[in-house]
């Protein structure tokens, strides 16, 4: 089945007792059982364990990214803790340095503090990535494209690393999507997605996927789950399920509108970097182009005057796009990382790792992309 069939039926089947094409909201907690121990279906007797539209979910999850299995969660951030509640105090991880900030915030303040060890490094210096494997290292964590400047990582270039030394790998694949790039086709182990964000896609749900090709592996998240606990309710499940269903068209305008976003603040005199891989400017757009099948529609850009109070401004003068955290939705969004989104990022972190005070990230919605330039322009000027 090629993508944009698997988005619509990959992992679905009609609902057998009616026959309902959709697969409904199983709003119930319990399971009845023919005698003690042997459930009427025997794949579900309480919810926290399978629940029907969670698994017609999980199954589409596992179809779209290629893999066997998929897990539902409560948000994005409970996927990324069932992966790290894998390891104990001793282990090693390395991180990419440049995080979504929650998740960066996860590693640093919940799993640094029970005596796990991170090392984020940038995943471009393959040497030094490598020089810092060792035999308590447990898995590599990468963000690619990276939130908020757009920084990749080479998948299959790390996976090799990661097989040779027998590590985990695992990628937030939340910025891609499965539309753009395949983690686990190019060697990674999980792919976790805030599912909050583009598979959603409308703004209207907060929740969270693994996926693995081992099914091994999937077992043993799946009861990492179970045991902690974090899953998605089923009218969330089915939102999401609904959401994935339109990825491919909803992706595809993304990219369109997302280049044109770009191409215009790329001339615009009072910008001065902008950061999006399908511009022929950034430092990975020949990897992007190796690695993912179109650039997506994130685009962050600072200003020429370097003014915090120049993007504070602009920010407030934009009316198609709605200031708010998040991105992925149909609609567009603008956000000021340093002050908003990557706010729990120490100031001197921030620095370090370019995320500066007049630094802008625009998720380009589905909106017409005249109306958006528009927009664009006049809080500009
Ligand atoms: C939003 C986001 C997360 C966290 O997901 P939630 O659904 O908000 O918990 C993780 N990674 C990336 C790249 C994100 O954008």
């Amino acid at each position: 089945m090629k993508f944009n069939t698997k988005v619509i039926h990959g992992g679905q089947h009609h609902d057998p007792s009616t026959g309902a094409v959709m697969p409904p909201v199983y709003q119930t907690s319990t399971f009845v059982q023919t005698s003690p121990g042997k459930p009427l279906n025997e794949n579900y007797e309480y919810s926290r364990a399978a629940n029907p539209t969670r698994s017609a979910l999980e199954n589409a999850f596992a179809s779209i990214e290629n893999g066997t299995r998929g897990l539902a969660f409560s948000s994005g951030l409970a996927a990324t803790d069932c992966v790290l509640r894998s390891f104990k105090a001793g282990d090693e991880i390395i991180a990419m340095d440049d995080l979504y900030g929650g998740t960066y915030r996860m590693f640093t303040r919940i799993y640094g503090n029970s005596g796990i060890k991170f090392h984020f490094v940038d995943m471009n210096d393959l040497e030094k990535f490598q020089s810092l494997i060792n035999e308590n290292t447990k898995l590599v964590w990468v963000e690619t494209p990276t939130n908020p400047l757009m920084k990749l990582a080479d998948i299959e270039a790390i996976a090799k690393i990661t097989k040779k030394h027998n590590l985990l790998f695992a990628v937030d694949n939340t910025f891609a999507t499965p539309y753009l790039q395949k983690p686990l086709d190019l060697g990674a182990d999980i792919v976790m997605h805030s599912a909050t964000k583009y598979l959603g896609g409308h703004s209207d749900v907060i929740a969270g996927a693994l996926i693995v090709k081992d099914e091994k592996l999937g077992e043993q998240l799946h009861f990492q789950q179970f045991a902690t606990g974090a899953t998605l309710g089923p009218m969330d499940s089915f939102l999401v399920l609904r959401g994935i269903k339109t990825l491919h068209l909803r992706m595809q305008r993304h990219c369109e509108n997302g280049e044109k976003v770009a191409a215009f603040l790329e001339n615009h005199p009072k910008i001065k970097t902008v950061y999006y891989p399908g511009l022929k400017s950034h430092p990975f757009h020949e990897l992007a182009k190796k690695q993912m099948k179109g650039f997506g529609g994130m685009v962050s850009f600072t200003f020429t005057s370097g003014k915090k109070e120049d993007a504070v401004s602009f920010l407030e003068k934009l009316e198609v796009f709605t200031l708010a955290e998040s991105l992925g939705g149909v609609e567009s969004l603008a956000n000021h990382p340093a002050l908003m989104t990557h706010a729990s990022i120490p100031e001197d972190k921030r620095k370090e790792i370019g995320i500066s005070d007049d630094l802008v990230r625009l998720s380009v919605g589905v909106e017409d992309i005249d109306d958006l330039l528009a927009d664009l322009e006049k809080a500009l000027s």
